[in-house]
């Protein structure tokens, strides 16, 4: 439980940080709220050189709107997040990560950047198509959630960028509906859905839907999203439309749940996260 030795330091702005991350080379790793960089470092599965703490660094952290989007600074707490309503699935989500102690230390960025696909952010992310902006040696640019994760816990964020701000539209008059199925309160998600539908006249005219834990990345349950788009939002053909949740899907079978009891799961929460995006629209 003791980690590999390391240098650290903690400077005072984000052009110094971008500097000294490019100076410790690949090995070199952006800090944030800890909480999965330090655990995977004392079990020495993970080996950083230097960590360069993003606390000091300032405008790092904060919630605001734009035209028609969220703006969330990297540093900002998932308990931020959770309390801030106006978020809607992304706070609702949020609200439902480990405990208080974690949420207070977990940021949004450290989440998203981490790439576990059984963390509750990433496929919240996916499903309302947001991005990150990312700064490093060469400039500012910004990654749509759709090419953010690669494989198992790696992402398109390059060791030698820090990203900046997470972007998540608004999505004005949307309803939301947040799914997840653990065995203990505070636990990862065994299956997470996140759902998004936009109704008009009691029919569906777009809908999206993300997938926790049922591959080695976050997805998009584009099956689920064909089968009711267009469709009157009744319970029949939300049902229906909720037994394509596992396609194209490769969950991992793990102590918790085989990966048909996961891919049952899907179904099941998939129905439920999208009945409550209708109810809440
Ligand atoms: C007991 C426990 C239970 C948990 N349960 C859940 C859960 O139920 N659901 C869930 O989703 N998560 C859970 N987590 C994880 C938690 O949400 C973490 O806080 C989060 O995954 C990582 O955020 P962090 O700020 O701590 O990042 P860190 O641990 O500091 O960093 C994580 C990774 O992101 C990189 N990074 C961080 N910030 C940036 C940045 N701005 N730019 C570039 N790279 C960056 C780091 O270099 C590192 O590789 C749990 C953690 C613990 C300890």
């Amino acid at each position: 439980m003791i980690p590999a030795a390391f240098e650290y330091c903690a400077p005072d702005s984000l052009s110094e940080a971008v500097g000294l991350l490019a100076e410790g080379g690949e090995d070199a790793k952006p800090l944030a709220g800890g909480h999965s960089l330090i655990p995977l470092m004392k079990l020495r599965l993970a080996f950083p050189t230097l960590l360069v703490d993003l606390r000091r660094v300032p405008g790092l952290a904060g919630v605001s709107r734009t035209d028609g989007e969220f703006v969330i600074g990297a540093m900002t707490t998932h308990s931020v997040v959770e309390h801030s309503p106006e978020l809607g699935l992304l706070s609702r989500a949020a609200g439902t990560i480990a405990d208080p102690q974690v949420r207070h230390r977990g940021t949004i960025a450290g989440s998203l950047v981490h790439g576990d696909p059984a963390s509750d952010l990433p496929a919240v992310l996916l499903a309302a198509e947001g991005s990150l902006t990312a700064s490093g040696p060469n400039g500012e640019r910004s990654i749509a959630a759709a090419d953010l994760f690669q494989d198992y816990m790696e992402t398109s964020v390059a060791p030698d960028e820090i990203v900046t701000e997470v972007r998540m539209p608004a999505l004005d008059g949307w309803g939301f509906g947040y799914q997840k199925f653990n065995r203990r309160a505070e636990d990862w998600a065994m299956v997470a859905v996140s759902a998004l539908v936009l109704a008009r006249d009691g029919v569906c005219e777009d809908v999206r839907v993300g997938l926790t834990n049922m591959g080695s990345t976050p997805l998009r349950a584009r099956a689920v999203e064909d089968a009711l788009r267009g469709q009157p939002l009744e319970a029949a053909n939300v049902a229906a439309a909720a037994e394509h949740a596992d396609e194209g899907t490769n969950p991992v079978g793990d102590l918790n749940a085989t990966a048909d009891y996961k891919r049952h799961l899907a179904r099941v929460m998939c129905r439920r996260a999208l009945q409550e995006a209708v109810g809440a629209g």
